[in-house]
């Protein structure tokens, strides 16, 4: 296939061009590198650009002429879009639109888009399935829903197939160290915990130690990038393939708390880290840990690398870039 990837200069599409370039098909990157790095656009040609310059995203689709895209130019802070929810619903919500409007108009018929957990707020079960009841509670979910409505309206009226892939928290890297997770500002739990252990920050802040889990601390599903990569290729084979078009949740099925991430990194590091109990973050359920079943189902994909792989790659590629 030849695929065009928003996004692809950042954290999980760079991960997802590798993937695409190893398995055999052509990747170009679209991107206006706002967070994203050019020296992670390895595995094809690069278009700087921005989404909502619709013009532009046509011309590339026009050059290309792709089977499909794997839409990952976002914002996806939840903090942020808390404070500046107009950059959300610009960047989320008016940037697939202009990306709809030029595949209806360039006639690109499939799109992968990354969704998130976000879109279930508070959720009132767990594990979380996909027949759970969107209830986004902060603006980065709500982007990312109304995104998905959008997808399926433009799904009935044009001739365009979607899918959406709700992640729980992504983690890890490419085990060779040369992409991996370099947010500015970095405000993640595990490369955080990283930086705590290695001694550029001076601990890592707890947000909160009051949740009703069994150490106190909050419980995330963390999946690794490389798991999340095979994902999408596998969705957009199925839109490719004339598969139908929907919502599917990834994640391991298992949650890890804040104190588990923390003993996992000292483990793998073999250093302290140093850590202090600070209060609840606003907008943060005890709890998000993914019923994956339907993707599994679906796109006949689990994910299958456990946490101690993850946080040996994060490691890695950490390590990597201190010591270049
Ligand atoms: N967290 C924390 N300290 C930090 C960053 C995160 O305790 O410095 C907690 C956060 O409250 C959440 C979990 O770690 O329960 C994962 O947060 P992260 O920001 O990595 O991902 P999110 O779930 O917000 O996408």
């Amino acid at each position: 296939m030849k695929i065009c990837v928003t996004g692809g200069a950042g954290y999980i599409g760079s991960h997802v061009c590798k993937a695409l370039a190893e398995a055999g098909h052509e990747v170009v990157v679209y991107d206006n590198l706002s967070t994203g790095h050019r020296s992670f656009v390895r595995w094809g040609p690069f278009r700087h650009g921005d989404i909502r310059d619709t013009a532009r995203f046509r011309a590339c689709l026009r050059e290309f002429k792709p089977d499909g895209i794997i839409h990952f130019a976002a914002s996806a802070y939840v903090g942020e879009s808390v404070v500046d929810p107009g950059k959300y619903f610009s960047n989320n919500v008016g940037g697939t639109l202009s990306i709809l409007e030029a595949m209806r108009d360039e006639g690109c018929p499939a799109i992968v888009v990354s969704g998130t957990c976000a879109v279930y707020g508070e959720p009132k079960e767990v594990p979380i399935a996909e027949s759970c009841p969107p209830n986004p509670i902060n603006p980065y979910g709500a982007s990312k829903l109304f995104m998905e409505r959008m997808l399926a309206d433009f799904a009935t009226a044009h001739d365009v197939r979607w899918m959406s892939l709700r992640y729980f928290n992504a983690a890890g890297s490419s085990p060779r160290g040369e992409i991996g997770e370099l947010h500015e500002p970095e405000t993640h739990l595990i490369p955080r915990v990283m930086f705590a252990a290695l001694g550029s920050i001076d601990a890592i802040d707890i947000f909160g130690t009051d949740y009703p889990t069994p150490d106190g601390t909050c419980i995330r599903d963390y999946i690794h990038v490389d798991d999340l990569a095979r994902a999408h290729i596998r969705a957009l084979e199925h839109l490719v393939d004339g598969g139908e078009s929907m919502a599917l949740n990834l994640g391991t099925e298992r949650g890890a708390s804040v104190r588990e991430i923390i003993r996992g990194v000292e483990k793998i590091s073999g250093r302290q880290v140093p850590a202090r109990a600070m209060e609840r973050r606003a907008g943060d359920p005890a709890v998000l840990v993914a019923d994956a079943a339907k993707a599994r189902e679906v796109l006949g994909w689990k994910a299958e690398r456990n946490l101690e792989t993850m946080l040996e790659d994060a490691w890695n590629f950490l390590t990597a870039r201190k010591d270049a």
